[in-house]
């Protein structure tokens, strides 16, 4: 064996001394400051603007921008840790720090132009939310069957369309849109635009009412001859394609994430409960039948957060990561779903009603199947790096 195999060879789980030191700052921070909102944000379906003020002053609203235009200079691993510690509390509150990070700051580290990067990182890691505008009413899965027109008009470009879905739209300042400069073209036209909420002709729609993640706003935006300045295409005119998909490649980690950090808390909350709640003369915790209930919830969760851990060290070390970001996110979507099911199941009737967190955590889970890319879209993802289809 090789000597030095125990010193460069890291179990997964084990974290660096500034990632510790992160992730334990998340932590406190949600346990103090997003706990005790949880409840008053799902039924208001809102996030105080307040409450996002105070995730900027933490530094997980620009993790990954260089410290130098005013991010915290962080890692993707980063990202990952400050959504599960956020989504362990409120996965509401762990998707808008998600799409600020992994989608929105992602796609502009990786496709701006220098004065874009110097107009825009310093702003989203300082107070402006971002948002990620793909999706259309039909043209969800089938993204690039995107219908939004662009249409260039002498140092501007002019957007028309709708969008749908539209996760912070309420919050944000910044979006980026995704729209066509030729139809014809198919997904060769498909660009990129940063479209700021102040820009004529933008605004933001209806405010969709939903089942989990009540709080995070989903909403639609109307474009309506909404100027853009030609230099505020992100990447190049035609490349918009693959400006989503090499985010949303990337973004699928922070869902795992997200549904990581929701599985732990509806795991934590429940094996704190079986230690409290009596029936048949004994706590829950000495029924055998709960102990295994609780053991395999411990298996899929440890194995969720291997998938999701490694698939964001392959992102940081440029490792090849596809097919493992697909694996993580539906596998910790169903984890996710499976222990707060379980949790709901013991939680009894307390499962069921809104004194205890299980049921807004069962909520919550079910969107992680859906979003940036179904279950069933991961599904041909793995197919096609296992079968070459
Ligand atoms: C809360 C929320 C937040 C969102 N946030 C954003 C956002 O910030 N930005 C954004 O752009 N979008 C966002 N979306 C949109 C989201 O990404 C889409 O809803 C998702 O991609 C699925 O598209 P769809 O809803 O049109 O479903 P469809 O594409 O109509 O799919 C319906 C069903 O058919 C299945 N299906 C479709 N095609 C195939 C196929 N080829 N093979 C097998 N099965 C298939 C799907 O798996 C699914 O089960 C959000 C959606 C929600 C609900």
């Amino acid at each position: 064996m090789p000597q030095d195999t125990a010193d460069t060879v890291q179990p997964l789980t084990i974290l660096t001394d500034d990632e510790q030191i992160f992730r334990q700052s998340v932590r406190e921070f949600a346990e103090a400051q997003v706990k005790p909102l949880v409840r008053e944000m799902d039924e208001e379906a809102a996030i105080p603007r307040a409450l996002i003020d105070q995730l900027f002053g933490l530094g997980v609203m620009g993790i990954e921008v260089p410290d130098t235009l005013g991010g915290a200079g962080g890692r993707f691993f980063h990202s990952v840790l400050a959504v599960e510690e956020l989504s362990r509390v409120d996965p509401a509150v762990g998707v808008l720090v998600d799409v600020q990070n992994t989608l929105v700051i992602n796609a502009l580290l990786r496709w701006a132009s220098q004065a874009l990067r110097q107009r825009y990182l310093p702003r989203l890691s300082a107070d402006v939310v971002g948002a990620y505008a793909l999706s259309e009413a039909g043209a969800g899965s089938d993204a690039f069957a995107l219908t939004t027109r662009a249409t260039r008009r002498a140092d501007t470009y002019i957007l028309d369309g709708r969008k749908l879905w539209i996760t912070n739209a309420n919050e944000a300042d910044l979006f980026i849109v995704f729209a066509t400069l030729d139809p014809s073209a198919g997904y060769r036209g498909i660009t990129a635009f940063l479209v700021e909420r102040s820009f004529g002709g933008f605004a933001v729609g209806k405010k969709e009412d939903k089942l989990g993640i009540r709080a995070s706003s989903t909403c639609e935006l109307i474009l309506e001859g909404c100027e853009v300045p030609a230099g505020n295409v992100l990447g190049e005119p035609g490349t918009g394609y693959k400006v989503a998909i090499e985010t949303l490649n990337e973004g699928r980690i922070g869902i795992g994430a997200q549904m990581v950090g929701l599985a732990r808390g509806a795991f934590d909350a429940t094996v704190a409960y079986v230690k409290e709640r009596r029936q048949f003369g004994r706590t829950l915790r000495e029924f055998q039948a709960v102990q295994h209930q609780l053991a395999r919830a411990a298996v899929e969760l440890e194995a969720a957060t291997l998938t999701v851990y490694n698939a964001a060290r392959l992102r940081d070390a440029r490792r090849p990561f596809l097919t493992e970001a697909a694996i993580c996110k539906i596998f910790s979507s169903e984890v996710a779903e499976r222990i707060a099911s379980l949790a709901v199941n013991l939680f009894g009737g307390n499962g069921f009603v809104k004194d205890y967190p299980v049921e807004k955590f069962f909520r919550d889970a079910k969107i992680g199947q859906i979003y940036e890319g179904t279950s069933n879209l991961q599904l041909q993802t793995i197919a096609k790096q296992i079968m070459g289809t």
